[in-house]
């Protein structure tokens, strides 16, 4: 693709500088593009030919026309209700599709400033162009790399450090909460941080621990909202689901787990129109395919990616299914659905969209959650979605996605703010 775009830009060029040597000697393209001739240079590109995916409401365009300058979409449309800017470079896309870049809701990332970044970097190798770490930040290098704009790395957003019931044996970077005073004090001190979301877990994790009460989650919730914070929460329960949704919980970073979910609990969805579910769907128990990664990750990762792949198990194929049925009645129902993987895996992404398919939702769906809907969940105003004004942040597919969701991982490019993502190991 690199190659591709290089040899298109010479073309591009090439008739504009011949035009501005016979005009100006060696005057330059600036002053070429003064004198309103069309060969004037541009810094526009115009992506022509390719099907494109707007990550909203609105349907695919075939054979579009997408005009990136300065990094940002220009003009989004079809071929025929566009007009390539004068002198812009021409890079056509016939037979690909273009989606817009993946928003992952739920990771837990490196903590030092390199790691970090290599994991944002890592990101956006494979189509990720933000992700937001749930809880388990601390230190200054979190807070630095959230506020930098990266070339070719994934924006970063953070819940800071989140909020459980105490859990000896287990990470000791979130607030161990046991009163609402403490549960008040901390909230205001991650407020003062400028973390992005408030993260609780409400999980007694197979009984070994006291879960955060509704007491002390409710007390968390109303001290986020008066700081102006949303609140998603960690659960597993249908009960706490309810406990949690009556609090006026804002998110969900996993489905119900336990259980299917009842009509009492969807008639308290249906009070909430604003909530957002990241179902962040369980393996799967049966065998899938990861033999798309070969050569995109080290050896090693690929030889555990397999391992993992290839293992049978009913008891978390059943857990799976309570899962993907809760999470079909929950996009059936309309709620709204946005992506997360948890943990550091940078391509997980293309195996949850699979498995959010496997689940009942329609490619569209999924597509519609994993950009737009997870970048307005992130308040990331300007990413997301394929329109005029946005970050010129899209994937290249060398296949539609629409027919077939594996499709994601056929990538032919990665744009990030309009230039071309390095995408080597
Ligand atoms: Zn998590």
């Amino acid at each position: 693709m690199k190659d591709m775009r290089g040899i298109a830009y010479r073309k591009g060029i090439s008739l504009a500088l011949i035009a501005t040597f016979i005009l100006y000697g060696c005057g330059g393209a600036e002053q070429a593009s003064t004198d309103g001739s069309a060969m004037a240079a541009s810094s526009a590109i115009a992506y022509t030919g390719a099907t494109v995916i707007k990550g909203n409401n609105d349907a695919a365009i075939g054979n579009a026309t997408v005009v990136v300058e300065n990094g940002r979409f220009v003009a989004v449309g079809a071929a025929d209700e566009v007009s390539v800017p004068a002198g812009a470079t021409v890079v056509n896309l016939a037979g690909k599709t273009i989606m817009p870049t993946i928003i992952d809701t739920h990771v837990h990332l490196g903590r030092d400033r390199a790691a970090l970044v290599e994991d944002l970097r890592n990101r956006a190798r494979f189509g990720v162009s933000a992700a937001l770490s749930l809880g388990q930040d601390e230190g200054a290098d979190v807070y630095a790399v959230r506020g930098e704009n990266i070339p070719g790395v994934a924006v970063y957003r953070t819940a800071g450090k989140g909020f459980t019931a105490p859990e000896p044996g287990r990470t000791e970077i979130p607030h161990w909460i046991t009163t609402v005073d403490e549960a008040r004090a901390a909230v205001r001190e991650e407020a003062a941080l400028g973390v992005d979301i408030i993260k609780i877990w409400v999980d007694d994790r197979d009984g070994q621990y006291a879960k955060l009460t509704p007491d002390l989650y409710g007390a968390i919730m109303d001290e986020a909202h008066a700081n102006d914070l949303r609140v998603t929460a960690h659960l597993f329960t249908l009960e706490d689901a309810k406990g949690l949704l009556l609090a006026g919980v804002d998110a969900f970073a996993h489905g119900v787990r336990d259980q299917m979910i009842d009509a009492d609990f969807m008639a308290m969805l249906a009070e909430r129109e604003n909530f957002v579910l990241g179902p962040n769907l369980p393996g799967r128990g049966t065998p899938f395919d990861v033999t798309w990664l070969e050569g995109q990750i080290s050896e090693q990762q690929y030889a555990q990616a397999i391992a993992q792949a290839s293992t049978r198990n009913p008891q978390a194929h059943d857990f799976f299914r309570i899962q993907a049925r809760n999470l079909a009645m929950m996009n059936a129902a309309g709620t709204t659905i946005v992506l997360g993987t948890d943990g550091n895996t940078p391509w997980g992404p293309h195996l949850e969209m699979e498995d959010m398919v496997l689940a009942g939702m329609s490619p569209w769906d999924v597509i519609k959650a994993a950009t737009g809907n997870g970048a307005a969940f992130l308040q990331l105003d300007d990413m997301g979605t394929i329109e005029v004004g946005k970050r010129a942040d899209f994937i290249v597919l060398d296949a539609n996605p629409m027919s077939d969701i594996t499709n994601t991982r056929r990538i032919s490019a990665v744009y990030l703010q309009g230039e071309a993502v390095d995408r080597s190991l």
